[in-house]
């Protein structure tokens, strides 16, 4: 087989747990496979790498900025292929470059564009284990890309996809996909298997087990895609197509967003092309705006709210100061995205409504809402989010 398994962060977050991954990754060689591991920086390491950037500036430019995040991948690569040199194995390690991995010029959240496996089929072929930094590609010009915070899923991804891999192992420090974040919930529970849809929604909504762009891209490319903890033997959870999963839940799991922004625009004129105005700006700062509502107009002039990510706010702030489309602007980072997700929602009524009465309950006010065939959104006082995904979690019977 040709196994494409991924260790992230805390996997590989100091010299022994490297050494016990090269272990992990010489057994799977020696078992007969062909392996090609992907690894991310040491857990921490990107957030300091970020913090070093903001002394001495508070908007960097974003090239730059990919090619100080990119070392800490290279790293960890190196060390990973310099270990399993030692145990006997012929391993070789490639930055992103290296390993043909082109991407568009959205510095650090670049799409991978193509990827040329030569060199990586050739290794391969030699019987090498293949070792590839994570999260960093090339962009046509020559210069380093970032994938996207956790983009080091995708990079799996999109190499399993390029060598045709039998399955992509996502190895992290949990045993798989749990009904919500096991470290807010402990009665959490993990799930055998879970739809490419429903993870996608969950990744997109906070559930940080794996990069939404990783999940949207093994949909695409219908890839074996495995979560499985990197500390034990444990079977992990297999993410696949809907009709693979015979039971089907009505919530699969609740997920809970963090790294989010409100931006409430008062007194913007009503009329055509305001708002066209105001997120094509924001567009092309690369903002990813969500949940929008905009109020009925009252003389002449409307309220319009919107979510950002709370990472992209002072660049969202400068674009919109540009333009200055309201009387008053207001900015709110002290806000929760909670979040309800499962397929059986599109046959059954009343999933809406426990949300709202469990917030009720709990005397949570509900800031925001939006849905969509697959799930719920709310937003609520960040100080509530841990206690509305445990009632949550509780109110759809996940813990049973
Ligand atoms: P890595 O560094 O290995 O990429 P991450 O920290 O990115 O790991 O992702 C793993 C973490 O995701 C877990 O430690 C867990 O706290 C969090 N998490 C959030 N939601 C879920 C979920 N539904 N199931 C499992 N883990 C989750
Ligand atoms: N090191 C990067 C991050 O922390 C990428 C990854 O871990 O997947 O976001
Ligand atoms: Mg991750």
């Amino acid at each position: 087989m040709l196994i494409v398994q991924k260790y992230g962060g805390t996997s590989v977050a100091n010299l022994e747990c490297i050494e016990k991954v090269a272990k992990r990754v010489a057994k799977t060689k020696e078992d007969g496979n062909s392996v090609v591991v992907v690894v991310s920086a040491m857990s921490g390491e990107t957030n300091k790498l970020i913090e070093y950037a903001k002394h001495f500036s508070s908007s960097p430019k974003q090239r730059e900025m990919d090619l100080l995040l990119s070392s800490g991948e290279r790293v960890t690569s190196a060390l990973l292929a310099i270990a399993l040199t030692q145990m006997g194995h012929n391993a070789v390690a490639f930055s992103g470059r290296q390993a043909g991995i082109y991407t568009d010029e959205v510095h650090t959240k670049a799409h991978i564009a193509r990827i040329d496996a030569t060199r990586l089929e050739k290794e391969l072929k030699d019987g090498n284990i293949v070792v590839v930094a994570g999260f960093q590609g090339i962009t046509n010009f020559g210069d380093v890309s970032t994938l996207g915070r956790g983009g080091s899923d995708l990079s799996a991804v999109a190499i399993a996809g390029a060598l045709k891999a039998d399955i992509c192992e996502i190895y992290t420090d949990v045993d798989g996909v749990y009904t919500t974040d096991p470290r807010v919930e402990p009665k959490a529970r993990k799930l055998e298997m879970i739809s490419y849809d429903e993870m996608l929604e969950l990744a997109s909504l906070g559930a940080k087990i794996l990069q939404n762009r990783s999940v949207e891209l093994a949909k695409k490319l219908n890839i074996n895609l495995v979560t499985r903890n990197s500390f034990n033997e444990n079977p992990g959870t297999l993410i696949t197509k809907e009709e693979n999963i015979m039971e089907k839940p009505l919530v699969s799991g609740i997920a809970i967003d963090k790294n989010q922004a409100r931006v409430t625009l008062r007194g913007v004129t009503d009329k055509p092309g305001i708002a066209a105005e105001i997120f094509t700006t924001l567009a092309k700062e690369n903002v990813n705006v969500d949940m929008i509502i905009q109020n009925v107009g009252h003389d002449g002039t409307t309220n319009l709210g919107f979510t950002v990510p709370e990472n992209e706010l002072d660049i969202a702030k400068i674009a919109i100061g540009k333009i200055e489309p309201a009387n008053v602007v207001e900015y709110d980072s002290d806000i929760v995205k909670v979040s309800i997700v499962g397929v059986g929602m599109k046959s059954h009524s009343g999933v809406a409504s426990r949300a709202f009465q469990t917030m009720a309950k709990e005397g949570i006010n509900i800031e925001m809402i939006s849905t969509s065939e697959i799930k719920i959104s709310l937003v609520i006082n960040a100080k509530y989010g841990e206690l509305a995904v445990r009632a949550l979690h509780k109110a759809y019977e996940l813990d049973r």
